[in-house]
């Protein structure tokens, strides 16, 4: 009975990880598309302003507020980005680095690439860990 009871939950705890594991490849292939999506949009927003500019100065006439509309929506959307990016790496277990976008490992403390100091990795405490600051 008792390796019985052993087998059985050591197949709990593999389908656990294999469910993790594939739970993490939906998500990973959520977060691309979703910047897929972004990166679009971010492409038909540049295009729209540059045709404002473009109008504006050949009939000169032409709102610049519209064109700091458009700069703000460019802005607004490349930190969603770049937020879902750094949320990419977070799943593929890599820290992003702020300056130039570079993968590096969990662990690292400089970037591979610039050398730049990575952001400490802010340590996430599972809701159902025993100990929990919160829970007193
Ligand atoms: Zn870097």
């Amino acid at each position: 009975m008792d390796i019985i009871e052993k087998i059985l939950a050591n197949v709990e705890k593999t389908t656990k990880a294999v469910v993790q594991k594939s739970t993490d490849v939906v998500e990973i292939t959520k977060v691309k598309l979703a910047i897929a999506g972004d990166e679009s949009k971010l492409d038909d927003l540049i295009k729209e302003t540059g045709r404002l500019v473009y109008d504006a100065y050949k009939t000169g006439t032409g709102d610049p507020g519209d064109v700091q509309e458009k700069c703000k929506e460019i802005e607004a959307l490349s930190d969603e980005i770049v937020s879902k990016k750094n949320q990419l790496s977070r799943l593929r277990n890599l820290r992003r680095c702020p300056v130039c976008g570079t993968e590096n490992d969990i662990d690292a403390v400089y970037c591979n690439r610039c050398g730049e100091k990575l952001p400490e990795v802010e340590v996430e405490i599972a809701p159902d860990m025993p100990g929990d600051p919160k829970d007193e």
